[in-house]
């Protein structure tokens, strides 16, 4: 945010505002999972049938005409492929005491005593089905286990990345040998992670969406990432003193770099407070999160109080080793640190989509504004004339003061209503409550004539803003 910018609360998106000052960016905060296939999903079902690509095993074509598993055959051909114990139970499609490697040995066992031969066949060492990636569930398992022993999580989610080229062989041979209903290679190795961890792990909660972590595992790599999910804390702050930007705003010398410089006084930001930090810090701290993303409803100026029930926030705290804490508490500390800046109450537990919601909704908004005027004409006159103003449609033009990051437009606010005008020498000040989007500054001292009728056009002299508040926002 700049210094000039308006003080109307304006909720219009600017993407390039809130990558350029937002610590980072709702616009940023895309779900870097989003191009996963859900395990669940696996439907790759493409219908491929003999293609004359035959297998070869010790210089002998196989004969394709053996019958899928569970047949004593389909289960024989498939231990001559190579296929592992654990790629045989999840496709011989028999049931066994034991699941996993141990029921695979099983039927390898039950295949091996009716058929010698099989045993002393030389199958291929890899197989073909998982090229052997169930023997390193074990050791993802131990992985995972240490990357998220120490973090707060009620709930994870297991994404599964593997190559393209083995999930299209693994469903080729699948779909030719494997028992009707077998589960395809991505679902069954995630399930196997899944079960390794829950037997390690007390009260994990394994879920399909909105998870407290997300776990992603290359195959190819077999490298783990853990992207803990932020959590979102509802509130409203009230702002009680002029001077704070709502949100982190860097230095403008050195951009904000983590070691600021001599204008910043090595802090690299523009102003030591601001409504995001004064929140999310003590919030930061509490859950041990990396950094905050601070959504208000609309904005005001740096110089605008808000006052009233205040302005609704949704806060998120990034990577949070800890997810719970009494939001009461964190409330006392921040209002107590905060004394005489801020002022924040109605907190509540919430979630992304309230985010959007508080950006999206455009609410109604009552101000009080005091400013001087040049010449002041007879109080009588001011006060019908500024009450004059109540109900009427302004056109504004994109004041000035932004126009060098705004497109240039015009809008049409409504003045929904006026009162308390109240004429002190020079100086006149008043309530007004209008439309969302309102350039309220504008409204008094025209800027130049770009928002018609204006406070100043109507009394005939040029008018100052003094100051400006925020008394009421119309939501919620
Ligand atoms: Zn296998
Ligand atoms: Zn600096």
């Amino acid at each position: 945010m700049n210094p000039d910018e308006p003080e109307d609360d304006d909720n219009t998106p600017e993407e390039e505002e809130w990558q350029l000052y937002s610590t980072a960016g709702y616009a940023a905060a895309e779900d870097p999972w989003e191009d996963l296939v859900e395990v669940e999903d696996d439907k790759e079902e493409e219908e491929e049938w003999f293609d004359g690509d035959d297998f070869e095993t010790n210089g002998q074509t196989l004969d394709w005409d053996s019958p899928p598993c569970p047949a004593p055959l389909g289960i024989a051909h498939m231990i001559r492929l190579g296929t592992c114990n654990h790629c045989l139970h999840r496709v011989g499609g028999r049931r066994t005491e034991e699941t996993g490697e141990k029921g695979g040995a099983a039927l390898r066992a039950e295949a091996f005593a009716k058929d010698k031969e099989l045993e002393s066949f030389e199958a291929p060492d890899l197989c073909p089905l998982c090229e052997n990636l169930f023997e390193d569930v074990d050791n993802i398992v131990e992985r995972i286990v240490e990357e998220t022993g120490e973090l707060d999580h009620g709930s994870l989610q297991v994404g599964v990345h593997v190559p393209k080229d083995l999930i299209q062989e693994e469903d080729r041979i699948r779909t030719r040998h494997a028992a009707p209903g077998s589960r395809p290679l991505k679902a069954a190795f995630s399930e196997a992670v899944q079960t390794g961890v829950s037997a390690r792990m007390d009260g994990v909660e394994f879920v399909k969406e909105r998870p407290d972590l997300m776990i992603l595992i290359d195959c190819l790599t077999l490298r783990i990432d853990v992207d803990i999910r932020p959590v979102f804390i509802y509130g409203r702050y009230r702002k009680l003193d002029r001077g704070i930007p709502q949100t982190r705003w860097p230095c403008r010398a050195c951009r904000g770099r983590a070691e600021g410089c001599e204008a910043c006084e090595g802090t690299g930001l523009q102003y030591p407070d601001s409504v995001q930090d004064l929140i999310g810090e003590p919030f930061r701290l509490v859950l041990s999160a990396e950094d905050t993303s601070f959504h208000g409803m609309g904005r005001e100026d740096i110089d605008v109080r808000c006052l009233g029930r205040g302005r609704p926030f949704v806060l998120e705290a990034k990577r949070p080793k800890v997810r719970r804490t009494d939001l009461e508490e964190v409330m006392e500390v921040v209002n107590s640190n905060a004394s005489g800046k801020i002022e924040i109450s109605d907190l509540r537990w919430t979630n992304r989509s309230e985010v959007s919601r508080i950006k999206e909704t455009r609410a109604e908004k009552s101000y009080t504004i005091r400013f001087s005027i040049e010449e002041p004409p007879e109080e009588s006159f001011i006060v019908e004339s500024i009450s004059n103003l109540s109900g009427v449609t302004l056109e504004q033009q994109t004041p000035k003061r932004v126009s060098h990051r705004r497109a240039e437009k015009k809008r049409k606010r409504k003045v929904v209503s006026i009162d308390n005008v109240v004429v002190e020498d020079n100086e006149v000040q008043f309530s007004v409550r209008c439309e969302a989007g309102t350039y309220v500054k504008e409204l008094v001292h025209s800027d130049e004539g770009r928002t018609v009728p204006s406070v100043a056009g109507v009394l005939g002299s040029p008018c100052e803003v003094i100051w400006l508040d925020v008394e009421d926002i119309h939501a919620d």
